[in-house]
C-alpha cells in the first residue's frame, strides 16, 4: 500500500486503535468523571513507523499554510509537555525546521521551558501536541512563548477534542487555526449516575489521566 501523505481521520483512528492509543470501554478519571473512551497517545508513538506517519501527516497540514512554508527552516517546533515531544521531533524532521523546544509543568504547576531560553533566541514557532482535550496546555504554552518575544505561526495536534478551541486568538491579527488529524467528539459524565456505561453495568477501569 502506498503511504498517503495525509491519511483520512478513519485511517488515523485505525492506527490509534491498533496501537492501543485509543480504547473503548468504561473509564473513571481521578477527577471522578466517567467516559466510554480513552486516549493514551504515547502508545502510538512507541512504534517508529506509526509515529512517522502521524508526524508527517501533521507536517503536511502545516506546509499548506503560506506563513509557515515561507518561514522555514527558521522555525521552532514547540511541545507544551512530554506527550508532544515525539510529535515535535517528527514534525521538525519532516519540515527541516531548525529548533525544538519543550515545556514541562513545574512542581508549583507553572509551565516552563525545559531548556534555558533567552528572550529573542526562539524562532517563530509551531506549537504541536499529541492531543488537545481542553486547549489549556496550548494556551499556557502560547503565553510563555510570547513572553520570550516569539511569534506563534502555527499550531496542531494529532487529536483534538471538539470541545477544545480550533483556533488561537492573536492580538491585532488573524486567528491561527489549530490543525489536527482527528476531531473527536468526546463524551464525559461528571457524575456516575449520568454515565451510560454504569447503567449498562460495564466494568470500570480507573485511569490516571
Ligand atoms: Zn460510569
Amino acid at each position: 500500500m502506498m503511504p498517503q501523505l495525509i491519511p483520512p481521520p478513519e485511517e488515523v483512528m485505525e492506527i490509534l486503535r491498533k496501537t492501543g492509543a485509543y480504547r473503548e470501554g468504561h473509564f473513571v478519571y481521578p477527577s471522578g468523571q466517567h467516559t466510554p473512551h480513552y486516549f493514551q497517545m504515547p502508545l502510538a508513538f512507541r512504534y517508529y513507523d506509526t509515529a512517522r506517519v502521524l508526524a508527517v501527516a501533521l507536517s503536511r497540514k502545516f506546509r499548506t499554510q503560506k506563513e509557515i512554508s515561507s518561514a522555514l527552516p527558521k522555525v521552532a517546533v514547540i511541545s507544551p509537555g512530554p506527550g508532544g515531544i515525539p510529535v515535535a521531533f517528527g514534525v521538525r524532521e519532516a519540515l527541516s525546521a531548525e529548533q525544538i523546544y519543550w515545556a514541562e509543568r513545574e512542581a508549583g504547576g507553572k509551565r516552563m521551558f525545559r531548556q534555558y531560553v533567552n528572550v529573542g533566541e526562539v524562532n517563530p514557532c509551531l506549537i504541536v501536541d499529541d492531543i488537545s482535550r481542553t486547549g489549556g496546555a496550548i494556551d499556557e504554552t502560547v503565553e510563555i512563548v510570547r513572553q520570550m518575544g516569539t511569534r506563534v505561526i502555527g499550531c496542531g495536534t494529532i487529536v483534538r477534542f471538539t470541545g477544545a478551541p480550533d483556533r488561537l486568538e492573536v492580538p491585532n491579527d488573524d486567528p491561527i487555526p489549530i490543525v489536527s488529524l482527528i476531531e473527536f467528539d468526546a463524551k464525559w459524565y461528571d457524575k456516575a449516575e449520568d454515565c451510560a456505561e454504569c447503567k449498562k453495568g460495564v466494568p470500570e477501569e480507573n485511569v490516571r489521566f
